[in-house]
């Protein structure tokens, strides 16, 4: 073999998906690496033991398959630019997938090993059609695992308990409880796959963001309901399917708003309230609060020297490094209180009333924030291997809000400055301003203080 131009050998050209050294997946945590691999073989295995022992299929069932397959990518096709808009849009990916209607109808009318593999097909075009490669390939590959998975274990349970395979669309009225049982298997075998590994790649996660949070649930019931139909239609004329097709388009539809709206008020990068959408909640709050007396805090959070973890580890490194505040931001307050990134490093919470609601029980609560930052330590996966940063922190500035609520921007302008006072007292620490008692009139004409902010020196 002959060298090339600039005298270097001649290499085969591996494509990147082929080159194994490469993959993305060898740069996880290992434990999350052996549960990727795990459940791939798992399903591997299961649906080739299933083609062995099981014989050949019936002209039906074989029938049954290649009309969900070409529907599902029939369905795939039909919502291809919604959903490239959605996957855009979108802040954090769904649970579910809307596919689960082709996947769900496979494990009511076939074989689990069939009912895998169809859904394997569809899941993968999927993929292709939709994603435009923006998800890695190994968990585009781990939720075809699992979805398969899923599917497989419906197939099993329905077959099982309905006597004989697809015999479950035609058991008449035994039927429901059947289908209950197979909704039940596949959302369960889905959900607790999807779940471990969400728990093992992120440990310390939220339920809901280990299974999704309601909406998500009634979606995932939603599709299942609609597989569940289709399949029955399947059994009784195929041209019945087409009754299903325009609730399929106006779920899409409606996930498709719901992305749209998360995009309007979620900053991407972390997952916390935009700056907009903070203030616009924050003042509805602040006028709440003259109905219900709460007392409530605001508090303005910098990270210190964030520039220097940038320039030491890259950006994208800081852009973990922002997630990862932000989650124990939002860890360390409840559900009611309101957290915002308001842009950069800084961020911002609205604290609601407190048991006692005392100055201190404020300020107690800002310490607690700034010691959990400070013994944060961020686990970034990256090709050489997980980076660990830590030897973070974070500077406070914070105002108790008067009985009547306050001027969000007059309480903003005290939060800064006292947030100023504690970056030149040395940084890593809280300052509290002065309480306001009752909020200033406007005079007409006055200039709205806004919130602005200088390099710190
Ligand atoms: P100080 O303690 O005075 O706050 O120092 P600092 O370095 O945190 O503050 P400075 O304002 O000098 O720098 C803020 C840095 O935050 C610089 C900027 O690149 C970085 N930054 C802002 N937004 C993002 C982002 O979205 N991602 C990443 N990775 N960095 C960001
Ligand atoms: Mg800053
Ligand atoms: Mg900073």
């Amino acid at each position: 073999m002959s060298d090339n131009d600039q005298g270097k050998p001649w290499r085969f050209p591996v494509p990147g998906v082929l080159s194994l050294r490469t993959w993305t997946l060898w740069s996880l945590p290992p434990s999350l690496v052996i549960s990727v691999i795990t459940v791939e073989v798992t399903i591997l295995s299961l649906v080739g033991l299933g083609a062995m022992s099981a014989g050949l299929p019936s002209d039906a069932e074989i029938r049954a398959g290649v009309l969900v397959g070409v529907l599902g990518i029939a369905h795939t096709e039909a919502v291809r630019n919604v959903e490239r808009v959605r996957r855009r849009v979108m802040v954090e990916d769904l649970h579910i997938n809307l596919g689960s209607v082709w996947f769900f109808a496979g494990a009511v009318l076939l074989s689990p090993t069939l009912a895998a593999a169809c859904t394997a097909v569809v899941h993968v075009h999927l993929w292709w059609r939709a994603d435009g490669a923006r998800t890695p390939l190994y968990r585009q590959i781990f939720s075809t695992s699992s979805l398969a998975m899923a599917s497989f274990a419906a197939s099993a349970a329905m077959t099982y308990a309905a006597g004989s395979v697809g015999s479950a669309a035609r058991l008449g009225q035994d039927i429901v409880p059947v289908l209950v049982l197979g909704m039940l298997v596949f959302a369960t075998v889905n959900t607790a796959l999807v779940a471990g590994a969400i728990a093992v790649s992120s440990p310390g996660s939220k339920i809901e963001q280990l299974v999704g949070d309601w909406d998500e649930n009634l979606l995932e019931l939603t599709t299942l309901c609609l597989g569940a139909l289709t399949a029955a239609a399947i059994v009784i004329n195929p041209w019945l399917v087409g009754f299903a097709i325009l609730p399929l388009l106006m779920l899409h539809r409606a996930v498709l708003v719901r992305h749209l709206r998360e995009a309007a008020t979620i900053d991407g990068k972390t997952g916390l309230l935009n700056a907009a959408a903070w203030h616009t909640q924050a003042q509805r709050a602040l006028r709440r609060v003259v109905r219900s007396t709460q007392p409530r805090a605001v508090l303005v959070l910098d990270l210190d020297h964030f520039k220097t973890v940038n320039d030491t580890h890259g950006h994208l490194a800081g852009d973990h490094v922002l997630a990862a505040v932000a989650g124990a931001l939002r860890d360390e307050v409840r559900d009611r209180d309101l957290v915002g990134r308001f842009g950069g490093e800084e961020f911002v919470v609205l604290l609601s009333g407190l048991q006692n609601g005392g100055d201190e029980e404020f300020e107690a609560v800002a310490e607690r924030i700034r010691g959990r930052i400070a013994s944060l330590r961020v686990e970034i996966p990256t090709p050489d291997g997980p980076l660990t940063v830590s030897g973070l922190s974070i500077s406070v500035g914070g105002v108790v809000c008067p009985q009547d609520g306050g001027d969000l921007q007059d309480l903003l302008q005290i939060a800064d400055t006292a947030l100023y006072a504690a970056k030149h007292a040395g940084r890593n620490m809280v300052r509290m301003g002065p309480a306001r008692h009752a909020s200033l009139p406007r005079v007409a004409g006055e200039p709205s203080v806004t919130h602005q902010r200088g390099p710190a020196q």
